[in-house]
């Protein structure tokens, strides 16, 4: 099936083929010339990337004979298709480099693209998370002033996530694990993944949870909308919400999750949740029928506390600076989210902001540093 509607592909070769190249309507920012001379580092938190042999076994899983029905497969396959794009995401060395230089980009922290290694082949989902935390880590020890990584895993092979967590944590040093929501319909509130969430906690490794297409889910497909116009931030809002009230962070409360794309707009309803806890707080029968939690604090209180936020393709002023005063200015983290949407306007917008200056470090440089325990400074 394909992703749009018309068969085609064009929404996304849209910002593939026309790199940095974006209309000037709406919310879009003016042109501007990036500040080669701030007073901070950028950190950008949330760049994708991804490696030939994974393509591949994402492609040849699509079209197998026992190729499942997942959005998330489908679109790795669209993806696949796409050879600027690839170029771009397969490239964690010198390319890559050129392309920060020009934006300004300080660091990147990488994160293996969605959907990841949680669609391949049941079985093969950890020797290719293997594989990339080995290929991120050798990028970081080239370029260490550069490049940090996020550890992969594939939370279908519970044990092999809880080992890999712990090499990519310890021998590897790398910063903290992705994945990309939900697995086949799964989620990490359900509790046969406790285990992962447990070696998260134990070894300090900030979760990021990166959209992918929502699972079977042919009314996303049929309208074109699996991905960040509808499809993305709801399947990540139920991750969350999923996590927060399966006490998750009650039972782990150094427990630390980091949500992209401006916390996927779920701070601008931290109220109405708050309002709304009694309808879940407790109430058995829900997350597929597991017992009922009632949480030591109002769902406000694990935004305050337990989760980050990142602004990754959202670089507008209005929608920062509210997440800053609701959610404090150190759970607000700058991201960029190369290569799928890239723009010097933008760098340069978040240069122009009216923000306080320590914030604004706290926004650009720091907050990462502190979140992905980056020791640098
Ligand atoms: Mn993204």
């Amino acid at each position: 099936m394909p992703l749009l509607p018309d068969g085609s592909e064009k929404g996304l070769r849209g910002y593939a083929e026309e790199r940095g190249v974006r209309r000037r309507i709406g919310m879009a920012p003016p042109a501007r010339e990036i500040d080669r001379h701030a007073p901070y580092k950028r950190i950008a938190t949330e760049e994708a990337w991804t490696f030939p042999e994974l393509v591949k076994a994402q492609v040849d899983y699509l079209n197998g004979p026992d190729a499942p029905d997942d959005a998330s497969l489908r679109m790795a396959g669209m993806f696949a298709g796409l050879p600027r794009l690839q170029a771009m995401l397969t490239d964690i060395g010198a390319g890559r480099l050129a392309h920060m230089d020009e934006y300004g980009i300080d660091r990147q922290l990488l994160l293996l693209t969605a959907p990841g290694v949680q669609v391949v082949r049941p079985g093969d989902g950890t020797a290719l998370a293997r594989e990339a935390n080995d290929r991120a880590a050798e990028s970081c020890r080239k370029w260490p002033n550069r490049y940090s990584a996020l550890a992969a895993f594939d939370p279908r092979d519970v044990a092999g996530s809880v080992k890999e967590i712990e090499r990519a944590m310890t021998t590897l040093k790398l910063n903290g694990a992705v994945l990309n929501s939900h697995f086949q319909g799964r989620y990490l509130d359900e509790p046969a993944y406790e285990p992962i969430l447990e070696a998260l906690a134990g070894h300090d490794a900030a979760l990021y949870i990166h959209p992918t297409a929502p699972y079977n889910a042919p009314h996303y497909a049929a309208r074109g909308f699996f991905g960040a116009l509808a499809g993305f931030p709801h399947d990540v809002w139920l991750h969350a919400q999923g996590l927060i009230f399966s006490g998750a962070f009650d039972r782990y409360p150094n427990l630390r999750l980091v949500i992209g794309h401006m916390g996927e707009c779920m701070p601008l309803n931290l109220y109405r949740f708050d309002w709304m806890q009694d309808n879940a707080d407790g109430v058995p029968g829900l997350r597929g029928g597991q017992p009922a939690v009632r949480l030591k604090q109002p769902v406000s209180y694990y935004f305050l506390n337990n989760i980050w936020i990142t602004t990754s393709g959202v670089g507008w002023e209005p929608a920062i600076r509210f997440c800053m005063e609701v959610m404090g200015p150190e759970r607000v983290l700058y991201a960029m989210d190369y290569p799928y949407q890239q723009s010097s306007d933008e760098v340069a917008a978040y240069d122009a902001m009216a923000i306080d200056p320590a914030h604004k470090r706290m926004l650009m440089q720091e907050n990462a540093e502190r979140v992905f325990r980056l020791g640098i400074s």
